[in-house]
């Protein structure tokens, strides 16, 4: 068991990772939120989401682009569903795409029984887009139950919504890609109203905080989870910040970026006493 990130074993010489990965909700919290109305009454938070797919994503897509990045997309089966050209369209980019539940049913509101429906139905949109079935799962919201994680692992998937460790690790026999709320764009640049419980942060003071972040794991031999969304980091100034971030990633020949798919496949390749294999804490 590896006790200390720096001792995980990186491919190929390389001694850390970055992980860039974007959580395509477009309108589906809000939605999720909502979903007792008849239909959303406001359009103020509904047009900051639908930047995303209208411009956001293609935005993100060109500056992973210039850098030769390929990253994964967490995709709500939903959004999926009414946007079909959207998963093909990232694949023939060189992007991974992942499940990130049907409507984005929060976990908390949900049984094991919906979630379970839920993963099934977004399976059904991703394998008639995409002629197979994807690799890797991210929670709405970053929460699973037990019993909701069992069955990803059922389902064979990697997961990406849970922080155990500085690098991946294999948590009750799933395969985990660690993320981490200090590397996530929401927290800092999102505000869809007057009732904002913060301010945004300058997208000059996130740089200097993610290329800070990104030292201190490249240098501890970590794995650098980078968690955007497409209505919020997709806009200028943010997409400023990716580039810089990456620009900074890429002169380092040892960082590793990669897909969650690799990282995963990477993991599951080490032999059991190189892994960091774990069971949850129980009562
Ligand atoms: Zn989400």
């Amino acid at each position: 068991m590896s006790e200390h990130a720096s001792m995980y074993p990186w491919p190929q010489g390389k001694t850390s990772a970055a992980f860039i990965s974007i959580d395509v909700d477009a309108d589906t919290p809000m939605l999720w939120r909502q979903r007792a109305a008849p239909q959303p009454k406001y359009l103020s938070e509904m047009e900051q989401r639908q930047y995303g797919l209208r411009a956001g994503i293609a935005n993100l897509v060109a500056v992973l682009g210039r850098h030769g990045v390929q990253a994964t997309f967490f995709v709500p089966g939903l959004v999926a569903a009414r946007n079909p050209e959207l998963l093909p369209g990232l694949l023939e980019n060189g992007h991974e795409v992942g499940l990130h539940g049907f409507a984005h049913e929060a976990t908390r509101d949900i049984s094991t029984s919906e979630f379970g429906e839920a993963l099934e139905r977004s399976l059904a949109v991703f394998v008639a887009q995409t002629g197979r079935k994807p690799d890797g799962f991210r929670a709405p919201g970053w929460e699973l139950t037990r019993d909701m994680h069992a069955l990803l692992g059922r389902h064979g998937l990697y997961d990406s919504s849970l922080a155990g460790h500085d690098h991946p690790y294999t948590l009750d026999g799933v395969t985990e890609l660690p993320i981490s709320w200090s590397r996530e764009d929401t927290t800092r640049f999102k505000i869809t109203g007057l009732d904002a419980r913060w301010a945004p942060t300058s997208p000059v003071v996130v740089l200097e905080e993610w290329l800070f972040d990104w030292e201190a794991c490249a240098q501890a031999g970590g794995l650098f989870t980078l968690t955007l969304h497409d209505w919020v980091s997709g806009r200028p100034a943010p997409l400023r910040v990716l580039d810089a971030l990456l620009a900074r990633i890429r002169q380092d020949e040892t960082a590793w970026i990669a897909t969650g798919a690799e990282l995963a496949a990477h993991d599951r390749r080490l032999p059991p006493d190189a892994r960091a294999s774990v069971v949850s804490t129980r009562d």
